[in-house]
């Protein structure tokens, strides 16, 4: 007898969360049913949990699920090339495909459904209600996008997709990064540390990571991912450094993954070099930045870039490095959590927790 219901975590109030059975969904000719492996937990699981994300409640949290396909429907099955038991990575972005946005290639900002309407994000009240990770069993509209996976790798290395796409889009793509570029990466947390990977991948030539001391393992791991220099902000001064290590020029490509602190963005108009681009992908609570020196930008002609969320290159190109296995990904993997332990997995994430870092982790259903 297959199953009739799927364990799931909801979220009901900022800070709360409840293990439920929820029923599981109907699939029809478009639509199918994955059985979740991992799904991967970042920072903005964090702040969803806090509140401070403008998610409907209650909800059920994830938006970086990896799975099996369990059921699908015929037209779903040839939309999206997948049969069931394969695996695939599922975007958090459950675009429209008919907006403006859409139709321009910007799904990741689509709104034809509500303001953050995909994975993780869509509440519980629309049926069928199991549209988040955190749960045994996630429901595929007919509009989720989905990637095929090879099955042999261990699930908390494949479910870095996520992780490693956003390296791709926000440090290689939007950037425009290559070989000869210098790239500077602000915040070695596990964005930064996909930024460095897709930059190295990307043949960048010089790449340099900031972060606070206690960041110190990070950093660590940050020069075994490809990055020739690590600076401790704490410890040295970062702008002469950063003069040093470049010649003097500064860096041709700024990344900054900090978490909530906006200084950053201030300094690195002073890291990046004339004609420099600055990718903007850390969100900082809606603070206003403090010294922000817009001459800067404009007397070294700088390119200001906002970075929202990956999209399905970033994804591919994530995809084909994990299945290569030429980088030693599991060393920046420090946690799995069983699905009833979602609330310790955030809170370890937000570094609530004495005595442990996370890097990256995942919840294992
Ligand atoms: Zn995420
Ligand atoms: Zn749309």
């Amino acid at each position: 007898m297959p199953p009739r219901t799927s364990r799931a975590i909801v979220q009901t109030a900022p800070r709360h969360l409840e293990l439920r059975e929820l029923p599981l969904p109907d699939i029809d000719d478009d639509s199918g049913l994955l059985r979740i492996e991992a799904c991967g937990i970042c920072g903005s699981d964090a702040e969803q949990y806090a509140g401070v994300l403008p998610v409907r409640l209650p909800v059920v949290p994830g938006h970086e699920p990896l799975g099996i396909v369990e059921r699908v429907g015929d037209r779903a099955a040839k939309r999206w090339r997948v049969e069931v038991g394969d695996r695939v990575a599922v975007e958090a972005p459950i675009p429209c495909g008919r907006c403006p946005a859409c139709r321009s290639g910007r799904y990741q900002v689509c709104r034809a459904r509500g303001f953050l309407f995909g994975h993780g994000y869509v509440p519980l009240a629309h049926s069928p209600g199991l549209w988040g990770g955190y749960a045994d069993y996630m429901y595929l509209d007919p509009c989720s996008i989905v990637h095929r996976v090879r099955k042999d790798i261990p699930a908390a290395l494949a479910v870095m997709f996520n992780p490693l796409g956003a390296g791709f889009r926000w440090a290689v793509e939007i950037p425009r990064t290559g070989p000869g570029d210098t790239v500077l990466v602000l915040g070695p947390g596990q964005r930064g540390l996909a930024s460095v990977i897709a930059a190295r991948a990307a043949g960048a030539d010089t790449i340099i990571v900031t972060g606070l001391s206690r960041d110190a393992p990070k950093l660590a791991l940050a020069r075994e991912f490809g990055a020739d220099h690590v600076i401790d902000i704490e410890a040295e001064d970062a702008r002469t450094r950063v003069r040093e290590l470049t010649g003097g020029r500064g860096a041709d490509v700024v990344v900054e993954v900090t978490a909530n602190a906006p200084e950053p963005v201030a300094e690195a108009l002073h890291y990046a070099a004339t004609g420099g681009r600055i990718v903007l992908a850390g969100v900082k609570g809606l603070k206003a930045v403090p010294e922000f020196v817009s001459d800067l930008v404009v007397m070294k002609e700088l390119a200001i870039l906002g970075a929202f969320a990956v999209t399905s290159r970033g994804y591919e190109s994530a995809i084909r490095l994990i299945e290569s296995g030429r980088v030693p990904l599991e060393r920046m993997h420090t946690h799995d959590f069983r699905l009833e332990d979602a609330e310790l997995a955030i809170r370890t994430l937000a570094g609530e927790v004495p005595g442990e870092t996370s890097v990256h982790s995942c919840l294992r259903p």
